[in-house]
């Protein structure tokens, strides 16, 4: 595996296999790597002739100064990984590279980026609209490669994809996570131990709401028995606990074939998201 770093470099070699007729799979991500992160590489490796991987840690999608510089970063390993899952290139291109003086471009998707993660980060998918169109059009891939993990970002790719007509099949990956529920993260590295320890509570309240609106329960009495179970696990502070349509991510009253259960909650100062179809 190579690692690349300009767009130049990373054209090159894409226009050579694109040449010979290879399929191309991109997998974006912002690096500290995880087993979620390799569920992409692999199912990218299973479905096209070359992968890149892209590590960028997008300024651009930080809504919070001091969380752009505690994000980890740990590209030696990452890129060991990355070999180990048969991925072909790398590239992690330095931010002046992504955004070279002048740069003046941004990608706004409505619809499905106007609640949760974009009511509570303002401009965060701004940045990470932007920053996936242009890797998808450095990459030039025809696959590419997102998970679960990230519902509502996912949806977010799916419609700039339809909308700017971009030469892209958008692929969902199932959200892996650790034997005790939690999905896994980059940002779970930042958890105490005890924090750790209480993480699997956010999955745990989702999966207990999912079951009781399953079995009938009013909708709004089970999202507050998840938001005080989330509580009185320790987390300090709660972002939403929405039932929302898993395609128009519009908050629904009643569970319907797509609902889908997200929560975001704060736990150590750490972020933690995470969402269950219903
Ligand atoms: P990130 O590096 O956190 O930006 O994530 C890069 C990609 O990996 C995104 O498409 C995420 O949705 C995906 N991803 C992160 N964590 C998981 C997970 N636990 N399971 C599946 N996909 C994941």
């Amino acid at each position: 595996m190579r690692t690349v770093r300009t767009v130049a470099a990373l054209r090159k070699a894409v226009t050579a296999w694109k040449a010979d007729g290879a399929a191309i799979g991109v997998v974006p991500t912002m690096g500290a790597l995880h087993a979620g992160h390799l569920g992409l590489a692999a199912a990218a490796r299973r479905d096209c002739d070359r992968v890149v991987a892209t590590i960028f840690v997008n300024p651009a999608q930080f809504d919070n100064p001091e969380d752009l510089a505690r994000y980890p970063r740990r590209e030696r390993a990452d890129a060991a990984m990355l070999r180990r899952a048969g991925v072909d290139l790398l590239f992690a291109p330095p931010p002046e590279e992504v955004y070279p003086a002048g740069f003046a471009t941004t990608v706004h998707v409505g619809g499905p980026a106007a609640r949760m993660e974009g009511a509570h980060r303002p401009g965060h998918f701004d940045g990470v609209a932007t920053v996936v169109t242009k890797l998808l059009m450095m990459t030039m891939a025809d696959r590419a490669y997102f998970g679960e993990k990230d519902w509502q970002q996912l949806q977010v790719v799916r419609r700039l994809v339809a909308d700017l007509n971009l030469p892209v099949a958008v692929v969902g990956c199932p959200t892996l996570r650790e034997a005790d529920g939690l999905a896994m993260s980059s940002r779970n590295r930042g958890l105490a131990p005890a924090a750790r320890a209480a993480a699997p509570a956010l999955h745990a309240a989702l999966s207990e709401a999912a079951a009781a609106i399953r079995s009938g329960a009013d909708v709004g009495a089970a999202l507050g028995a998840a938001r005080a179970a989330i509580l009185a696990a320790g987390f300090e502070r709660i972002d939403y606990v929405d039932l929302c349509d898993g395609l128009s991510l519009e908050p629904v009253a009643a569970p319907g074939a797509a609902a889908r259960l997200f929560a975001a909650a704060w736990l150590d100062g750490v972020r933690l998201i995470d969402n269950i179809a219903l």
